[in-house]
C-alpha cells in the first residue's frame, strides 16, 4: 500500500516538503544547542531558502495579473458579481469569526501580566514614525488606485520602524545607550492589492469586448500557463528551500528560553486559537456549505499548507496553493483565478486572530483595562488590519499599529512580542492560506450551476492549460 502511495509523484513531494519542516526544526535545535554559529553561517545557511522565497516572489506578479485578467474576462458581468459577493461574504464572516475567538481566549486565558514587560529586559522603544488609525485606513484605499501601475509593482506606500533603546549598565551607572533600528516592514513588498484592483477592471473589460480583444485573452493565457509550469518545478525544489529556511530562522532567534518563558502562554493562546479555526471553524462552514468532506479537501492542499509554513507568505504560496486546488481538489480554474488571488491579498483570518489577541496581551503587560467599547473596536480595526496586511513575512506587526492606536495602547511594544513573531507568523499563514482554500472550494460549489452554462476558456480562445 506504501509503494503504491509513492508511486504517484505528488504524494512523494508532500511527504518530502514535511519531511523538511520536520528536519528543520529538529536541525535548527540541534545546531542551536551544540554549535556556536556566527551571525555570517547563519545567513549562508538560509541561503538556499532564501532562493526559494526569490522563485515564488518572482512568480507573483505574472501569476495575479494573469489569472484575474483570464479568470474574470472569462466570465459574464453575472457571474462575477455572483462569486464576488460570495467570496467577499466568506472573507468577512470568517475574519470576524476568527477575531471574535481570538478575543474570547485571549481575554479568558489572560496570558499577560506586568511582570512579562519587566522580565523581557529593560528597554524603552520609540516608534519612528506617526501613523493614526486614519492614516492607516486612507493608506489601504489608497493602495486600491496605485498611480503607477510599474511603480505598484514594487512599492509598498508606508516603511514602518521601531527604533530599541538598549541601555547598558555597569556597576548599577548607564555605561551607552545603543540605538538599533529594527524594520517591521518590508520596503521591497509589491502593492498586490493595486495590481489585484487594476486586473479585475481589465479583465471584466476584456470580458466584454468580443474577438477584437482575442489576442490579448490570448496572450494572458499563455503567460498563466506558463507561470503554472514553472511552479511545476520550483515546486520540486521546495523541500530544500523550506528545510534550510526554517533551520536559518531558529538559528537567528536569540535568548529562546527566555523569550519562551515569558512569552509562552501568549504563544499558547495564539497557536490554540489558530488551531481552533484551522481544524474546526474552517472545516464546519466548509462542509455546511458543500457537503464535502473538509479533510479529503484539505489532504488535497497540504503541499500549500506546509509551504506557507516555510514561506510565512501567502503571496509566495499562492502558486502552490493555485496547482492543490486545480489539480488536486478540482476547483475550477476560473473560480481559482478569480478569487486566489483576492484572498491571498486579503482575507487573512490567521493574521486577524493574531492581531486581536497581540493587542489584547499588549494592554494585559501594561495593566491596561479594556472596555467592552474599546475591545469592539479592536475587532473592527483587527479585521482592517488584517485586509490591509500585505501577504508577506512579518506583515502582520506592521498593520498592528492600526488596531493599538485605535484604542490608545503603546505601540512601542510591539518590539517585545517581535521575538516570537518568527513561529507566529508561519502558523498564521498557514491558516491564512487554508482560509483561502475553503473559501474557493465553497465559492466553486455554489457557482457550479452558473460556470457550467458559461463556455469554457477554449471556446473563448484562450489556450488551455495542461
Ligand atoms: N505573513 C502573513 C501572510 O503572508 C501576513 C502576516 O504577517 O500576518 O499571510
Amino acid at each position: 500500500k506504501l509503494l503504491k502511495f509513492f508511486k504517484n509523484k505528488d504524494n512523494v513531494l508532500v511527504a518530502l516538503t514535511i519531511a523538511s519542516v520536520v528536519l528543520g526544526l529538529a536541525m535548527g535545535l540541534l545546531l542551536k544547542f551544540v554549535a556556536t554559529i556566527s551571525d555570517r553561517q547563519v545567513y549562508l545557511i538560509g541561503f538556499p531558502g532564501e532562493m526559494l522565497m526569490n522563485m515564488l516572489k518572482m512568480l507573483i506578479i505574472p501569476l495575479i495579473v494573469s489569472s484575474l485578467i483570464t479568470g474574470l474576462s472569462g466570465l459574464d458581468a453575472k457571474s462575477s458579481g455572483k462569486m464576488g459577493l460570495y467570496a467577499i461574504v466568506y472573507y468577512v464572516v470568517t475574519t470576524l469569526m476568527a477575531v471574535i475567538l481570538g478575543i474570547i481566549l485571549v481575554v479568558a486565558i489572560h496570558p499577560g501580566n506586568p511582570n512579562i514587560k519587566k522580565s523581557l529586559g529593560p528597554g524603552s522603544m520609540t516608534k519612528k514614525t506617526d501613523t493614526d488609525t486614519l492614516d492607516a485606513f486612507l493608506d489601504l484605499i489608497r493602495n486600491l488606485l496605485p498611480v503607477n501601475l510599474i511603480e505598484a509593482c514594487f512599492r509598498q506606500s508606508q516603511t514602518n520602524y521601531v527604533t530599541k533603546l538598549e541601555h547598558f549598565y555597569e556597576n548599577g551607572t548607564k555605561v551607552f545607550i545603543n540605538v538599533t533600528k529594527i524594520v517591521i516592514n518590508h520596503q521591497e513588498s509589491t502593492n498586490v492589492l493595486g495590481l489585484v484592483s487594476f486586473s479585475i477592471a481589465f479583465g471584466l473589460i476584456l470580458g466584454q469586448m468580443g474577438k477584437e480583444a482575442r489576442i490579448m485573452f490570448e496572450f494572458f493565457g499563455v503567460l498563466n500557463e506558463v507561470v503554472m509550469k514553472l511552479v511545476k518545478l520550483i515546486m520540486w525544489y521546495s523541500p530544500i528551500g523550506i528545510f534550510f529556511l526554517i533551520v536559518g530562522k531558529i538559528l537567528e532567534i536569540k535568548d529562546l528560553a527566555n523569550t519562551a518563558s515569558s512569552l509562552g502562554m501568549y504563544m499558547v493562546t495564539v497557536l490554540l486559537g489558530l488551531t481552533i479555526h484551522g481544524c474546526i471553524t474552517l472545516n464546519l462552514i466548509f462542509f455546511v456549505f458543500t457537503r464535502k468532506n473538509p479533510f479529503v479537501y484539505f489532504h488535497g492542499m497540504l503541499q500549500a499548507w506546509v509551504t506557507a509554513l516555510g514561506t510565512a507568505s501567502s503571496s509566495a504560496t499562492l502558486p502552490i496553493t493555485f496547482k492543490c486546488l486545480e489539480e488536486n481538489n478540482g476547483v475550477d480554474k476560473r473560480v481559482t483565478r478569480f478569487v486566489l488571488p483576492i484572498g491571498a491579498t486579503i482575507n487573512m483570518d490567521g493574521t486577524a486572530l493574531y492581531e486581536a489577541v497581540a493587542s489584547i496581551f499588549i494592554a494585559q503587560i501594561n495593566g491596561i483595562y479594556l472596555s467592552f467599547g474599546q475591545i469592539f473596536t479592536i475587532s473592527i480595526t483587527a479585521t482592517l488590519a488584517a485586509i490591509g496586511a500585505a501577504s508577506v513575512p512579518s506583515a502582520g506587526l506592521v498593520t498592528m499599529i492600526l488596531v493599538l492606536t485605535s484604542v490608545g495602547l503603546p505601540i512601542n511594544d510591539i518590539t517585545l512580542i517581535l521575538a516570537v513573531d518568527w513561529l507566529l507568523d508561519r502558523v498564521r499563514t498557514s491558516i491564512n492560506v487554508l482560509g483561502d482554500a475553503f473559501g474557493a472550494g465553497i465559492v466553486d460549489h455554489l457557482c457550479k450551476k452558473q460556470l457550467e452554462e458559461l463556455p469554457t476558456d477554449n471556446e473563448l480562445g484562450i489556450v488551455e492549460q495542461g
